[in-house]
């Protein structure tokens, strides 16, 4: 963004906030090179930033991509269309409010996994099975003996849940 009193290209995003029940960005920005500050408005739907893949190449981040694998966690669980709207859009939101003009994808994983362990435990574990490389199978177990002596939950689904995630690791662990 250019600054508005001495042309510089250069500019840092200072605050970011959503405004206009998240249809805007404000953004209090500072010059690097005059050091003025300005604030700007922008269009939500244009300020999503890119995404950074962990092999470092860059691309747009893509609603539909995100609402694919949200769906895909919660295949056959009892979470409304309403709940996965909601959680898309908290995402979203925290997204744009970084003020970022590119995020790493692997941060919008953790913010996948965040709303998911709030919707579904199940799904949460999915998610994460196949999003977040754990470093190995005990922290799997670990991650998985917390869900099951949460208080909340009690699904006889993390028992073969826990198996398969547990094949799946020992499967990638091996390449
Ligand atoms: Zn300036």
């Amino acid at each position: 963004m250019r600054c508005p009193f001495c042309g510089e290209q250069d500019t840092k995003v200072i605050d970011s906030r959503l405004v206009a029940e998240g249809d805007q960005v404000r953004r209090r920005r500072q010059c690097q090179a005059c050091d003025e500050r300005f604030t700007t408005f922008e269009s939500a739907e244009l300020v999503m930033p890119k995404l950074i893949k962990s092999d470092g190449t860059r691309v747009p981040f893509d609603e539909e991509k995100l609402r694919a694998g949200i769906q895909r966690a919660l295949e056959k669980r009892p979470v409304s269309v309403e709940d996965i709207e909601a959680s898309i859009n908290r995402i979203m939101a925290r997204v744009r409010a970084t003020g970022e003009r590119e995020v790493r994808s692997l941060l919008v994983g953790e913010m996948v996994m965040d709303e998911l362990r709030k919707l579904d435990q199940v799904a949460y574990v999915r998610f994460a099975s196949v999003y977040r490389q754990f470093q190995d199978i005990d922290e799997f177990r670990q991650e998985i003996d917390r869900i099951r002596h949460d208080k909340r939950s009690n699904d006889a689904q993390l028992d073969i849940l826990a198996e398969e995630i547990t094949d799946n690791v020992a499967e990638g662990s091996k390449h």
